[in-house]
């Protein structure tokens, strides 16, 4: 293909993979249920200038670019659904700068979340938002996707900590994007456009990020609920009391029961709820809100223990580590959702999930984000049962549109991708998805960039 051969001259053979056996894990990302798509190429830009050249190609031969970091995403986001290039940006791994004076961080898009942390460290600073895939996900994917992650109730999430972005949009400019000022009000909020934009806008090739102090002490609780009504009240009940935990995560009796199968960590089986809560920040604050928690935990019946030591701390976030990898144990399909709620329509979420696990008779695990509404109900199944698969189908239908009736959102922070496509007119209306179409447009008018996700 002549388009190929000439992208081969552009980048040189040893950033270019053509062959079918080496595309076929470019098909896939980390979301169940989709079909998967080889693309026609994959390229390994290592230069933000090869980035230009690569997108001003793509405009001249109309061919779909489709953006990549580590592929964990679960909304579909890096699948080619129209046959093009993928663009695969971990070669760009280099954290450019650790400003010590402004607490920023400067990073190329294929650094690991991980390790921009580890590199903070001895500083004594932290960049927080922290999702499951930590040790794997790309700075560039999280702020694509606007992860989240255990942190995000007190800390917040990746747009909470973006100053500036360097991205070439649809039409081959190269844009920047915000920078290193605390405050900026020039013009449109643009750095904040470009996060969550799922690759859509424009390919990000550098990011200004914030960092900020390492909280000095902690405390970790685990609190055992014989109801999960209590668990519910308990999560609404701390915030109210005006403490914001540093994470504030659930585990439900199917979570529980199948973490402690795999794991067995002495979890309790006949718990209907588990909740772990973590204070941190200076000691004198962390003593102060331990004792809230442990209050409220316990007087919303919880049974609690608290974490004596670092190690026993470990052991504790360890169950919740494992919740995910347990879950996708059982059954050959996971298929982990995303709904979130305001955080004091918590309780009604967790009773509509059960709900529905049983009019669908399907297996889901919930567990989650609850301190800020985030929970992931986890549907256990198998797609090549096609009947179950047709009662999952009407499962997820069923959670979104109870979320958003609960006055929440088709998503906390897995994005819309290709998977929620079909809800997003229920959240946006029809205008809003227009608006978002022509936002496209005035970014990337041949629709160059992952064509088919968002709208
Ligand atoms: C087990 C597991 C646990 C997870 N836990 C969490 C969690 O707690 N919180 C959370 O928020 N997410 C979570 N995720 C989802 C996922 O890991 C995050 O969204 C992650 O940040 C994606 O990073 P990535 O490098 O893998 O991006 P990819 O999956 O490669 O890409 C994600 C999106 O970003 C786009 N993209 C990638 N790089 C660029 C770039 N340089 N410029 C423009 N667009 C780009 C892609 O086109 C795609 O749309 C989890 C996933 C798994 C599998």
């Amino acid at each position: 293909m002549e388009a190929l051969a000439k992208l081969e001259k552009i980048l040189g053979s040893a950033k270019i993979k053509t062959q079918t056996e080496e595309l076929f894990v470019y098909g896939y990302d980390a979301t169940a249920g989709l079909k998967n798509q080889m693309p026609l190429a994959v390229v390994f830009p290592e230069s933000t200038e090869e980035v230009v050249e690569i997108v001003k190609w793509a405009n001249e031969y109309k061919i779909p670019l489709y953006p990549r970091g580590s592929g964990t995403n679960l909304s579909g986001g890096t699948i080619p659904a129209a046959k093009g290039v993928v663009v695969e940006l971990n070669r760009l791994n280099k954290i450019l700068e650790i400003d010590l004076d402004n607490l920023t961080a400067t990073v190329e898009p294929g650094v690991i979340i991980n390790d921009l942390n580890e590199a903070v460290k001895p500083y004594g600073l932290i960049y927080p938002p922290d999702p499951g895939t930590v040790t794997t996900a790309t700075m560039g994917g999280s702020v694509a996707e606007c992860s989240g992650g255990l942190r995000g109730l007190k800390y917040g999430v990746t747009k909470h900590y973006i100053m500036g972005i360097e991205a070439v949009i649809g039409t081959g400019e190269l844009l920047k994007f915000g920078g290193k000022t605390v405050k900026n009000v020039t013009g449109y909020d643009l750095p904040a456009l470009m996060v969550g934009s799922e690759g859509t806008l424009g390919i990000i090739t550098k990011i200004i990020v914030k960092l900020i102090p390492a909280p000095v002490a902690k405390k970790s609780f685990l609190a055992v609920f014989n109801s999960i009504d209590d668990a519910g009240n308990a999560i609404a009940e701390i915030i109210k009391n005006r403490v914001i935990p540093a994470t504030l995560e659930i585990m439900d009796q199917t979570t529980i029961r199948t973490v402690e199968k795999f794991k067995n960590i002495g979890l309790p089986v006949n718990a209907q709820a588990i909740l772990l809560v973590e204070s941190d920040g200076y000691p004198e604050q962390v003593e102060m809100e331990a004792k809230i928690i442990r209050q409220v935990l316990e007087k919303n019946r919880g049974e609690v223990s608290e974490a004596k030591n670092d190690e026993e701390r470990e052991k504790l976030w360890e169950a919740r580590r494992a919740a995910l990898p347990a879950l996708a144990q059982v059954s050959p399909t996971t298929v982990l959702e995303d709904a979130t709620v305001p955080r004091s329509q918590v309780p009604a979420m967790l009773k509509k999930l059960k709900e529905i696990s049983e009019k669908y008779n399907l297996i889901i695990g919930t567990f989650g984000h609850a301190g800020d509404g985030n929970l992931h109900p986890t549907i256990l199944t198998d797609e090549t049962n096609r009947e179950e698969w047709q009662r999952v189908e009407k499962a997820v239908e069923e959670i979104f549109k109870a979320a958003l009736e609960l006055g929440g959102t088709l998503s906390g922070e897995h994005g819309i991708g290709m998977a929620k496509n079909r809800f997003l007119l229920w959240e946006m209306g029809e205008a809003g998805v227009n608006l978002l179409k022509r936002l496209k447009l005035a970014f990337d008018p041949n629709n160059i960039l992952n064509p088919g996700k968002m709208a």
